[in-house]
This record gives C-alpha cells, sequence and structure tokens, in this order.
C-alpha cells in the first residue's frame, strides 16, 4: 500500500499509540467534532485538493528545491549534505503550507474568522498572510512581554490587517496567550475556527497540520530521488511542536531511510536551560493533548530556554513521542552554542542564512556528517533567518567558521 503509515496513523480517536488524543472543556467538544467531520471529508475531496495545489504553485512558489550542499560538505570531509528550502517558501518558512490549507478549512466550513495564539510571532504572521489572502478575519493573540520583544513581527501581522490581541495577565507570554485567544474562540465558535501552529493540540489538528506539511517530504523524496538516483541514507528535521519535522519524515516513513529529531538542549541539560522534550520530558496532558512534556517536580509544564523562540515550547506533537517509543525515529539534540556555529557555517559556505531553529536540524547533521562519510543527508531548512540576525550579532558576534582541521 502506497503511503501505509500516513493512512493507517493515527487511530480514528486521534491517538498515535497512547499519544494524541483530545481532552476539550465540554463546549468545544462538538466545535472540534465539527472540524474533524470536515476535514475526515475534505481530505478526499478532488476539489480541496487542487485548491491547494494550485495555492502552493501559484502562490506559495512550491515545489522549494532540494540543494546540494557541496561547499560545505566538502569542507566538512564527511557525507554530503542536502538541504529542502522551506526558506524559499512564501513567507519564508514551512510555516504557510498548513496556515493556507487551515484557511481553506475555515472557508469551507462557513467561518469568516481565524483566532490563534503566536509566541514569537511566526506562526501569527503566516496566519494573517493566509487571511489576507482568502479574505478572513484575523485575530492573534500574544503575551505583552512577547509583543515587546518582537516587535517586527507584530508590524507584519498589523500591516496584513490582523487583529493583535495583548494577553496582560500572570506571566504574559505563550501560555496566557493561549488561554486568552481560547477564550476569545468560545464566544465566537459560529464564526471562527481555531488555527493550530503545528502538529500539536486536540485531534484532528495533529492529524490535519502532518498532512498539510507532507507536501515537503512528498516533494523531496521525489526530487532527491532525480537528483542522485536513490533515496537519503538519513532525513534531519529540528522540532520544537514537530510540524516540519512531520512534513519531512512523512516522504520517508515507509522507506529504509533513518528519520532524527534534533531539540534545542540550550545551554545544557539543566531543566530550565533547554526545551529537549523527547529526551528528558516525561508523559501528560497539556493544551488539550497527552503527550511527553517537560514538567516540574509538581507536575506543572517546565520553563524552557533555546535561541530558536519556535523550539521553545514544552511539549511535543503527540506522533513524534509515539515514533520515538517504537525506535522510528531517533531523538537527538545540538546546544546553542552549536547552533550559532552551523547558522555561521551555512551562511559562510552557502550563501544561506538559516532560521535559528533549522540552524539546530544542521547542526546535528555537520556531526552526523563525520560518523557516515559515504552516505548521504537530507536536512529540513526550515526557515530563513533574517529574523534572527540581530538577536545573533548583538548576543554571539560575528563570528568567521572554518572547519575543523
Ligand atoms: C516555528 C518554526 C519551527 C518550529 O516549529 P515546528 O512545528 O517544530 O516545525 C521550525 N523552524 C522554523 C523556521 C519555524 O518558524
Amino acid at each position: 500500500m502506497k503511503h501505509a503509515y500516513l493512512k493507517t496513523q493515527p487511530d480514528e480517536k486521534g491517538y498515535f499509540g497512547e499519544y494524541g488524543g483530545a481532552f476539550l472543556p465540554p463546549q468545544l467538544v462538538e466545535e472540534f467534532e465539527r472540524i474533524t467531520e470536515a476535514y475526515l471529508k475534505l481530505r478526499k475531496s478532488h476539489e480541496f485538493l487542487s485548491e491547494l495545489r494550485r495555492i502552493r504553485k501559484h502562490y506559495q512558489g512550491r515545489p522549494t528545491p532540494v540543494y546540494h550542499a557541496k561547499r560545505l560538505s566538502d569542507a566538512i570531509g564527511g557525507a554530503q549534505l542536502y538541504f529542502k528550502r522551506e526558506d524559499l517558501n512564501h513567507t519564508g518558512a514551512h510555516k504557510l503550507n498548513h496556515c493556507m490549507a487551515e484557511a481553506l478549512l475555515a472557508k469551507s466550513m462557513g467561518k469568516t474568522k481565524l483566532i490563534a495564539e503566536t509566541g514569537a510571532g511566526q506562526h501569527g504572521v503566516a496566519l494573517a498572510t493566509a487571511c489576507a489572502y482568502f479574505g478572513l478575519e484575523c485575530e492573534i493573540h500574544m503575551g505583552e512581554v512577547d509583543i515587546e520583544k518582537e516587535h517586527p513581527n507584530v508590524v507584519r501581522m498589523k500591516i496584513l490587517g490582523a487583529k493583535v490581541v495583548p494577553a496582560t495577565h500572570g506571566l504574559r507570554t505563550l501560555k496566557e496567550a493561549v488561554d486568552s485567544a481560547f477564550e476569545a474562540y468560545l464566544g465566537q465558535l459560529d464564526t471562527a475556527m481555531y488555527a493550530i501552529g503545528s502538529v500539536v493540540g486536540p485531534h484532528p489538528f495533529p492529524l490535519m497540520v502532518r498532512d498539510f506539511q507532507s507536501v515537503v517530504g512528498l516533494e523531496a523524496r521525489e526530487q532527491f530521488e532525480e537528483m542522485t538516483g536513490e533515496l537519503p541514507d538519513h532525513v534531519v528535521a529540528c522540532v520544537g511542536g514537530g510540524s516540519n519535522a512531520m512534513g519531512i519524515f512523512s516522504g520517508f516513513i515507509d522507506d529504509p531511510v533513518e528519520l532524527y529529531a534534533v531539540e534545542p538542549l540550550g545551554k545544557g541539560t539543566r531543566l530550565g536551560d533547554h526545551a529537549a522534550t523527547l529526551e528528558y520530558g516525561k508523559e501528560g496532558v497539556l493544551h488539550g493533548f497527552k503527550s511527553i512534556l517537560l514538567q516540574t517536580e509538581a507536575g506543572d509544564p517546565a520553563p524552557v530556554h533555546s535561541i530558536a523562540s519556535g523550539l521553545d515550547y514544552p511539549g511535543v506533537g503527540p506522533e513524534h513521542a509515539y515514533l520515538h517509543d517504537i525506535g522510528r525515529v531517533h531523538v537527538r539534540s545540538a546546544t546553542d552554542e552549536e547552533t550559532v556555529d552551523a547558522f555561521y557555517a551555512i551562511s559562510q559556505y552557502e550563501g544561506i542564512i538559516p532560521a535559528l531553529e533549522s540552524s539546530h536540524a544542521i547542526a546535528y547533521a555537520m556531526k552526523l556528517a563525520k560518523d557516515v562519510p559515504h552516505d548521504a543527508i537530507l536536512v529540513n531548512l526550515s526557515g530563513r533567518g533574517d529574523k534572527d540576525i540581530d538577536y545573533v550579532v548583538d548576543t554571539f558576534g560575528v563570528r568567521e567558521w572554518r572547519p575543523e582541521a
């Protein structure tokens, strides 16, 4: 069976093994059932799929290329590195792949508005873009602290016509933005849909977002085979919630290809210094789904740290917890320092400034390359680094990257 894995996971209740499901307040149960029913129909609809294909080609600029990073590969002196260039997707990252599809779903359901939370603003900007395209209202909830920190993305959302609602309670960051957005959603169930930004949240979002992102892996598999006549030996992606990783893994999951999920190890292994959820977390329920979570002794979501704001999340998509448990995906990590090193390596040896999130995946791939010198490694370059340049230079200075002798 073609795509056997994708067709059989998750089960009809949204479980990947023991992870996933939908843990919802009673007022939302019916709404999520409606979304599930609508999606399961649209998933097989020729019209929906061909409209998505048209948008991807003519608006987003897909397919994005697969690129052989020959100069960097030669400098490292190991395996050949290839990048799937999601930085060249419209708006500069993979996130628009699921935002456009979520907006098309909302529109098909007769909704006129999308609501979401955003941390650093990347999901907010991608969603505001999709809303502008479809003529939907857009309401983005964001912690007051983040609004101050992420000024350029706040401005982008406003230019794109979105309403940015500050979350003013508690620590005034991502968690409070989620609370605030859900509260607003409860009052507008007739007209609005909540658009989740990764393969997380209650069923059907981990399934839908994975399906919407699978275009990354399906394209890459075909492109890689056309370029080299073979499949890559290894596929590497960074994991925050896990959407870009599930996207690229989807193309190779039924193949004899090693898959690696790279988590941010931040400043080190102490709780609070990293966001390496799969490696250091344990089972729990957060934001409406069961997965592996970084938790304090008391069982609350733990504080997390990463220089990449898109990876700064104490949970992870349930499908990653499952794939880790069954041993299909290897879980690895990269520290802040290794990540900055990779950031400069790609910039100076390939002329591509990568997002700090993607730089985690590249940092691990550069290590792996030395261990498997005859292999080919495909890395998902999930986004471009324009958003990170001021932070990197102010915090770490401009560095010159040189391969180890
Ligand atoms: C948001 C983001 C990520 C992390 O999100 P996932 O759902 O884990 O993919 C990774 N890379 C970039 C460029 C991002 O913007």
